[in-house]
């Protein structure tokens, strides 16, 4: 039976559900259809399950060093119950869960399916033994793990970062292939719940979107925890022995073998634009498979649009969120058109302490010809995080030397995930970096030291000096 719907959307992740309401609300028909579990990724198998396991960890690593605060626990020591750990993950995830497709679900005018959805031409899309039809179609079907090829991967029993969400103990040592943003905040994570952790990581170092002193900064403050770190490592193959896995290694220093109790890949994600008939429909994606859009989010076909992880714009909630506010915006309000082109590229990495990022990078600025100014203080030198006893990791301010405007920075450091914000609020109204040297903010704070650091540039450095 076909149905005719005013708009459909493929997919219940972090942007689908929110445009489905804003037709709902506008008193217009549509579909929303979802495979597995509302809120995809993030609410799921991302953000928020990893984010709640990374609080319990921390408060095994608080009080392991209670007594650095003069705090004495019983001699016995601590002992953490994963199981325990597991379930209040389990119950944020669910509340999450459960309130998403209880809202959708409670939307006026909007039919909710169940199942995977597949393109027949550029206006129909089958699900579950129907066909629908709509003049417009919205893809927000989201990621997943990438597992590369290496020699032996088939005869290993390993994990994803999907699959070891799920794992309710915990193991003795923990092998993560993959030196970069889930694999660190995994590596942590374990770490800290008391398994043996190394990673691996074929680059000459870790994160290497990062500047190298902010990269290196993660480094030392994870080795400090005992976290072994494998760089340069070549060649990985994988085997599977009686109650283990080794990892073969060619990297410049270290053993060549890796043996651990279980092994996680985490080697990025791939888009779910596999078995979604995007042929049918005409619809183009680039050659890892991400969908092709414009400054609108607008792919090649009139009236498809592609949000979220899928287009290859953005891999995070807020990423996929501000897809979502853009069509929004431009499909229901007036005159003044919202643009990819305007975002200025935000995220954290959740490690302790967290990394809080904005914008260009110092090598980015001077890679694209920017003449800068660096302005930076290590974290020893903010009060609060010295009264915290979390003095690790740097705050960095990267300034374009003649428009004065604020290219990116950087914080790594106890309370930078919210501190960044600052930065990125200023970026955004395009003042020059005095307004925010100007501003006062609040003592004792890390973002105190913001107007400061920016007091102290350094010299102009760059190809236009
Ligand atoms: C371990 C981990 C930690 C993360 N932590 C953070 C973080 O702290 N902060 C952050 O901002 N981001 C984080 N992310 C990234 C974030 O989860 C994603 O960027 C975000 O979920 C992308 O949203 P989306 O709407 O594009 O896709 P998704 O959330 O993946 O949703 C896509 C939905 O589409 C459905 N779907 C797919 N194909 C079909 C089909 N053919 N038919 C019907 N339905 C379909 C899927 O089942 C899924 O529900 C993390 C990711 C991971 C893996």
């Amino acid at each position: 039976m076909n149905r005719k719907y005013d708009a459909i959307v493929i997919g219940a992740g972090q942007a689908g559900p929110y445009l489905a309401a804003r037709f709902s609300a506008a008193g217009k028909s549509v579909a929303i259809i979802e495979r597995h579990l509302f809120g995809g990724t993030c609410v799921n198998t991302g953000c928020t399950p990893t984010k709640t396991l990374i609080a319990s960890a921390r408060v095994a690593y608080d009080v392991r060093r209670a007594h650095c605060f003069g705090i004495e626990l019983p001699a016995a020591g601590i002992a953490v119950d994963m199981q325990a750990v597991q379930a209040r993950k389990k119950r944020i995830v669910d509340a999450s869960k459960s309130g998403l497709e209880n809202w959708i679900r409670g939307l006026q005018n909007c039919a909710v399916y169940k199942g995977h959805a597949r393109f027949e031409s550029a206006r129909s899309v089958s699900v579950d033994g129907q066909v629908l039809t709509s003049e417009q179609i919205f893809i927000n079907v989201g990621g997943r793990p990438r597992i590369p090829a290496f020699p032996g991967i088939d005869s290993v029993a390993f994990f994803t970062s999907t699959s070891l969400l799920e794992f309710e103990e915990l193991p003795a040592h923990l092998v993560i292939v993959g030196g970069s943003y889930v694999g660190l905040e995994f590596a942590q994570m374990y770490r800290r719940f008391g398994s043996d952790v190394t990673v691996i990581e074929k680059d000459s170092r870790l994160l290497s979107h990062e500047d190298p002193e902010v990269a290196a900064a993660i480094q030392s403050a994870l080795e400090a925890e005992g976290i072994q770190i494998r760089l340069e490592a070549e060649c990985i193959q994988l085997a599977q022995n009686a109650g283990s896995v080794t990892a073969n290694v060619q990297c410049s220093i270290g053993s060549p073998q890796v043996t651990g109790s279980h092994v996680l890949i985490a080697a990025g994600r791939i888009p779910n634009t596999d078995g979604l008939g995007l042929e049918e429909a005409g619809v183009e994606t680039d050659h890892a498979g991400f969908i092709r859009v414009d400054d609108e989010l607008r792919t090649n076909v009139t009236g498809i649009w592609a949000l979220g992880d899928c287009n290859g714009k953005g891999a995070f909630t807020h990423t996929a969120y501000n897809d979502y506010e853009i069509v929004a915006a431009n499909l229901f309000e007036g005159n003044l058109r919202r643009r990819l082109s305007d975002r200025i590229p935000c995220y954290a990495l959740f490690v302790d302490p967290p990394l809080g990022r904005v914008g260009l990078t110092e090598r980015d600025a001077l890679a694209q010809g920017h003449a800068i100014r660096i302005g930076s203080r290590p974290m020893t030198r903010v009060a609060r995080a010295v009264e915290k006893g979390e003095t690790r990791g740097l705050m960095k301010v990267v300034v374009d030397a003649r428009s004065n405007l604020i290219l990116g920075a950087s914080i790594l450091g106890v309370g930078a995930d919210e501190a960044i914000h600052s930065i990125i609020d200023v970026m955004t109204a395009r003042v020059p970096y005095t307004t925010l040297q100007n501003t006062v903010h609040i003592h004792p704070t890390v973002s105190e030291l913001l107007p400061t650091v920016l007091g102290e540039l350094g010299p102009t450095t760059g190809m236009s000096v």
